[in-house]
């Protein structure tokens, strides 16, 4: 049997909310923590200072107490007893001598229990909070004087500067409970506040990443309708809603460019196929003028297939233009050479000013726009009209200009003309054989050289197409 650890954590998808509340609580934990334990730490530096500058106090008030206990020569045992019952509360436990060296009073001859029992108190406060440290019990010695003349001995014995008292422990104690139940009540207020923020940032994700899955499936006319108060969700919702109208562009795109290739093709089909069964059935004599007819939808056909094939090609960036620099001018001379005949034929004026002019392109392609240019021209342009083809540069670009005295576009057609198929007169079109893809072409193999083309037009007045191409493309 095989075993597969998977040991791949990078991998691992967590869910954001999650994450989040993990990473707030987290932070907000390790800054309770740390705060707690510098309050801690400070609390008890200031509280041993405390304790050691009240022993010393304690010790100055005993000597003093001690020394005013003796009057007249003698000791004021009663009051001796007081201040050491006192002393001996307060965990000292004093040993007061005469002159001669007998014992006034001791706390262990006192009472040896109760020193017993006070001392050890203290002992396991000690240990209980100092664990670490060594219980110091010290003895200090003073001798008692009365106008500079000594008149006995005062022992006092304690541990040092760190031993507390019971209610001292009590405060120290309700101190540390404070600061717990303060952390505690904290570390619930950051659960909580992590989980609404954390909500506040994956929820608006979180509904965003269900409506894009709508869009996903296939819907793109549905819109992301969230208005969220964080500006990166702002900016995804509307990059999906672009996404998703820029699908259902396509998509709408896709579909009739299904319709319009079946109906583009079906046209000349259905004509080529009624005249060859009028023949095959005996109804018209197959005559050269009516194969002439069926050879012209033939052509018609095949140039249409050939049309959508490279606007295919540019459109998928199948075509690699073939960068030179060549003689622009010469190029659209020998197109207009080409055209004289059509011209001519419709008494139509070609006029182009020759200036040589040079410039980067791919001059197969740039020939093509250029032909379809001027075809159009011609087309659309009824007899008797004029043309003028101008070429112009500037540091940056170049500019062929060709401007007909034709029918013209009109202005709501004039954003649609460079669309796959679209003609402004369908019936006209048909008869000057157009089929709405010339424009598209162009357009395609301008923006390839990086340039545009732009249009100007005036109804019954004439049409000026402008192709503009950056001058510089092999260097850029
Ligand atoms: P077509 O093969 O139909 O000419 P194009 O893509 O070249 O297709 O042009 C699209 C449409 O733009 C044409 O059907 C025509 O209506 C309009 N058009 C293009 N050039 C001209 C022009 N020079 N004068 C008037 N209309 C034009």
């Amino acid at each position: 049997m095989e075993l597969v650890i998977n040991l791949d954590y990078k991998n691992k998808k967590y869910n954001l909310n999650r994450k989040l509340i993990f990473s707030f609580t987290s932070i907000m934990l390790l800054g309770i923590i740390t705060i707690g334990i510098f309050v801690n730490l400070i609390v008890e530096k200031k509280f041993a200072e405390y304790v050691s500058q009240r022993n010393e106090q304690e010790v100055e008030n005993i000597k003093e107490d001690i020394q005013l206990s003796y009057k007249g020569d003698r000791w004021n045992t009663k009051k001796v007893q007081k201040i050491g019952l006192n002393a001996l509360n307060d965990g000292m436990l004093l040993d007061i001598y005469d002159n001669n060296n007998n014992l006034v009073w001791s706390a262990t001859k006192y009472d040896e229990d109760m020193c017993h029992q006070k001392m050890n108190d203290i002992r396991s406060n000690m240990d209980n909070r100092y664990p670490s440290l060594d219980a110091n019990y010290k003895e200090e010695k003073f001798e008692i004087t009365e106008n500079s003349e000594g008149i006995g001995t005062l022992s006092i014995g304690y541990y040092g500067y760190l031993y507390y008292l019971d209610n001292e422990m009590d405060f120290l104690n309700d101190i540390n409970r404070v600061i717990i139940v303060v952390a505690t009540i904290l570390i619930l207020i950051s659960i909580i506040l992590s989980i609404l923020i954390s909500n506040s940032i994956s929820r608006p994700i979180a509904n965003v990443s269900e409506m894009a899955k709508v869009i996903e499936d296939g819907n793109y006319k549905n819109k992301i309708e969230y208005k969220s108060s964080i500006k990166e969700v702002d900016g995804l919702i509307n990059s999906i809603n672009k996404l998703a109208d820029s699908l259902n562009n396509q998509e709408v795109l896709r579909k009739r460019l299904t319709t319009d290739v079946a109906h583009e093709l079906r046209t000349p089909l259905t004509s080529i196929q009624t005249h060859l069964e009028a023949i095959l059935d005996g109804i018209w004599e197959p005559t050269n003028s009516r194969i002439t007819s069926i050879n012209e939808e033939v052509i018609r056909l095949a140039n249409l297939v050939s049309k959508l094939n490279s606007l295919s090609k540019l459109e998928n960036n199948e075509q690699k233009l073939n960068i030179q620099n060549v003689s622009v001018s010469n190029l659209i001379q020998n197109i207009i050479y080409n055209f004289q005949s059509k011209a001519i034929a419709k008494n139509i004026d070609i006029n182009y000013k020759v200036e040589n002019f040079y410039a980067d392109i791919d001059k197969d392609k740039i020939s093509q726009v250029v032909v379809n240019l001027i075809s159009n021209a011609i087309r659309y342009t009824d007899e008797g009209g004029k043309i003028d083809i101008n070429l112009k540069q500037d540091l940056i670009y170049t500019y062929i200009s060709i401007k007909d005295t034709g029918s013209g576009i009109p202005q709501m057609d004039l954003i649609h003309i460079f669309e796959r198929f679209y003609r402004v007169d369908k019936s006209r079109s048909k008869n000057t054989g157009g089929i709405g893809v010339g424009l598209t072409i162009s357009k395609a193999i301008v923006n390839l050289h990086k340039g545009d083309i732009k249009v100007k037009s005036t109804v019954n007045i004439g049409s000026d197409f402008t192709v503009v191409i950056p001058r510089n493309l092999l260097n850029s």
